[in-house]
């Protein structure tokens, strides 16, 4: 499934490459200080799986060049939705799209504090300086391009990835004005999984996580919007979905 998907991107990717002066500039620029080290923005070939076994796309803690990933990443979200809703009108597109766009501006706010240049984020819609979300975009839109159902399995699988990455940049040091905006954007992809997992279930289908631990996926899922609040929120919503959604798994 995934190396399929890969394929996939591969193939559109070399139609829609990015320009490698930008990319380099980009670098260059989120690098300033750094002595020029690239922390693996440029590597080739890469799947949603980190080559250290963890998740997502992202690897190290938080710096400059993690907050400009994790930006893009929030749009390759933003941009997915927008082309899978114009295809299938499905309302939980829209309205998450523009969750994402908040989410890509609360990044750089972040990004601006730690002294990028934000002026030089290229937002256009399916243009990505990271080859590595060029190649998502791609494979995420032939995927979910294919149905409804695969559509919102998509979103699950995007949302997953950003939560992933979200907690992964959240693992080092960080100040707490970071942490804060961070938590936040987790708890809206964590609103995000849920309304896409409630979808698939609506259409009498399961979803199995991909990228984070089942757990943990499962703690999410069922958890509604309170965390740590469990009991209260499965009491509304936790019953309707939790058999479609676990049925499957033994
Ligand atoms: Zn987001
Ligand atoms: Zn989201």
């Amino acid at each position: 499934m995934k190396n399929r998907t890969l394929k996939t991107g591969l193939l559109i990717l070399a139609l829609v490459a990015p320009s490698p002066v930008l990319a380099q500039r980009r670098g260059h620029s989120a690098q300033s200080g750094n002595g020029g080290k690239v922390a693996g923005a440029h590597s080739q070939g890469a799947g949603l799986t980190s080559p250290s076994g963890g998740i997502g796309t992202i690897t190290g803690g938080l710096d400059s060049t993690s907050l400009s990933m994790m930006w893009e990443e929030e749009k390759l979200a933003r941009d997915v939705y927008i082309r899978l809703g114009e295809s299938f009108k499905l309302r939980v597109f829209s309205n998450i799209s523009q969750a994402e766009q908040q989410h890509m501006r609360a990044l750089e706010g972040l990004l601006s504090s730690s002294g990028i240049d934000t002026s030089r984020l290229d937002s256009t819609p399916g243009v990505f300086v990271y080859p590595k979300h060029q190649e998502l975009f791609a494979a995420l839109v032939a995927m979910g391009m294919q149905s409804p159902l695969d559509a919102v399995r998509v979103g699950a699988k995007i949302e997953e990835l950003d939560i992933a990455d979200l907690r992964q940049l959240l693992s080092g040091p960080t100040t707490s004005r970071q942490r804060q905006v961070l938590q936040q954007l987790i708890q809206g992809s964590q609103n995000h999984l849920r309304a896409f997992t409630r979808q698939i279930a609506q259409s009498g289908s399961t979803y199995m996580a991909e990228y984070l631990p089942q757990a943990e996926f499962d703690e999410i899922v069922q958890g509604g919007s309170g965390r740590g609040n469990g009991s209260q929120a499965q009491n509304g919503r936790g019953a309707g979905r939790g058999r479609g959604m676990r049925g499957q798994r033994g």
